[in-house]
């Protein structure tokens, strides 16, 4: 599927920046075209506007006669398109330029190429009032002038220009298909990664409802055998649908968070918070369960720790992290919650001196269903999802999360958040 993106994509790259290059080489060779044959355009112009038949000859150029080009060869043409004045060079094909000229209509310009020359003309209207020239086959009006130019070096500098364009374009061509691919793998990977983390998420997400679904149904259908017994006697299975039943429960809700989180659906409600009270409530909670698992709860907070943040979000928080630490401390231990200043940050640790996390474990801790100790966590009702969220978290709020951890004597998961002014 990426492979035919990529292929799509840098066609995509190479078709648009063919269009430019060609839209800019047109107009370049369009500009420079005009540039080079805008100057013999005049002086052709400017040569045939100056014929004039005075007393039935061509009348001398006058004073502008060092103007005229002598590059520029005029002919005069009769009413019905025959041409007056042929001229007599050797160099020329005249009877073929002959030929192309009487093709042209009137105030028309055109470059011809002829042998080895490129000729450019142009047919204007004669305009003066006597129009009719003695020649030696008798008086004929003149009808309109052409003036022709050899165009040589224009032509070839305007071949050149083209070259240059079209291997500009090959060579253009080429490179941007190698950097346009280049380009498009490379945009490529993080669509890939996160493509391929949201595959995952899915299939672990399947396999995570998969296990409590069959938990239900086998303890249903073992009830199902039985139909005379009481609810009494099968209490065990009763129980094991309950706790399957929490467990998917509590799965499908943290799914539900990280889906939202994923697509921006979830906002913050943004309020001014004192961290300190949080961890105050969020430890008197914990407390009694702490002790139920034979561990002591300890809460060290300031009072002063005010920020713009959501309450519930950071209550959520600090349960994730405490529940961790009760869930991974055996028995006898000991959990504590700090809450402090630092600079312009607060920070809130949860240190536990319980089983502790495998160093090569521990920069995966957040990812999504990661678990280190896999059976501990589904003994305890673990999802895997509960440090992904606490991350997805800190990170709304713009802070960070940390974990340090020996295995064997404990671990230490550090939050700084910063403290905005409240206003
Ligand atoms: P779970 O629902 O499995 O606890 P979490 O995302 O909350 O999922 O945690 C991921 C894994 O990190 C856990 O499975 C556990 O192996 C490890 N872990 C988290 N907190 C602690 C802790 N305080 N002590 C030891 N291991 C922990």
């Amino acid at each position: 599927m990426f492979k035919r993106t990529l292929r799509q994509l840098s066609a995509m790259n190479s078709i648009v920046f063919l269009l430019i290059f060609m839209v800019f080489g047109t107009v370049i060779y369009g500009f420079v075209s005009y540039r080079l044959f805008d100057k013999v355009d005049d002086a052709m112009r400017f040569k045939a506007y100056n014929i004039r038949i005075v007393n039935g000859r061509i009348a001398p150029p006058g004073r502008n006669r060092f103007l005229f080009d002598p590059r520029i060869l005029i002919l005069l043409r009769d009413n019905q398109g025959r041409i007056v004045n042929m001229p007599n060079n050797e160099d020329i094909d005249v009877e073929r330029l002959v030929e192309l000229v009487t093709q042209i209509p009137p105030e028309h310009i055109l470059t011809k190429e002829i042998e080895d020359h490129a000729y450019r003309m142009i047919n204007i209207p004669y305009r003066y009032e006597e129009r009719v020239l003695m020649t030696d086959r008798g008086p004929i009006p003149i009808d309109s002038i052409i003036a022709i130019s050899i165009v040589d070096s224009e032509v070839a500098s305007l071949k050149d220009l083209l070259i240059i364009i079209a291997s500009g374009l090959v060579m253009g061509m080429l490179i941007i298909i190698l950097a346009g691919y280049y380009l498009a793998r490379r945009a490529m990977v993080p669509i890939q990664a996160s493509w391929e983390k949201q595959q995952q998420f899915v299939a672990d997400a399947s396999h995570e409802l998969r296990t409590p679904l069959a938990v239900i149904k086998s303890n249903a259908e073992l009830m199902l055998r039985h139909p005379e017994h009481t609810v009494e006697e099968e209490s065990i299975r009763v129980t094991n649908v309950v706790r399957e039943v929490r467990r998917m429960t509590k799965l499908v809700t943290d799914l539900l968070t990280l889906a939202r989180s994923d697509v921006n659906q979830t906002e913050l409600k943004l309020e001014p918070v004192n961290m300190g009270e949080i961890i105050d409530t969020v430890a008197e909670q914990f407390v009694p369960l702490a002790e139920m698992d034979g561990l002591m709860l300890q809460a060290e907070a300031s009072q002063e720790l005010e920020l713009t943040a959501d309450r519930e979000r950071l209550h959520q928080l600090l349960v994730i992290l405490l529940d961790n630490a009760i869930k991974y401390t055996p028995s006898p231990g000991n959990i504590k919650i700090t809450g402090g200043r630092q600079g312009s940050n607060i920070v809130v640790t949860v240190e536990d001196t319980g089983q502790g996390i495998p160093t090569e474990d521990l920069p995966r801790v957040f990812d999504r269903f990661y678990r280190s100790d896999k059976a501990r966590s589904r003994e305890k009702g673990g999802t895997g999802l509960g440090l992904a969220i606490a991350n997805w978290i800190v990170e709304m709020h713009g802070g960070k999360i940390g974990v340090e951890s020996k295995l064997g004597s404990g671990t230490r998961f550090s939050v700084t958040l910063p403290a905005k002014k409240v206003t």
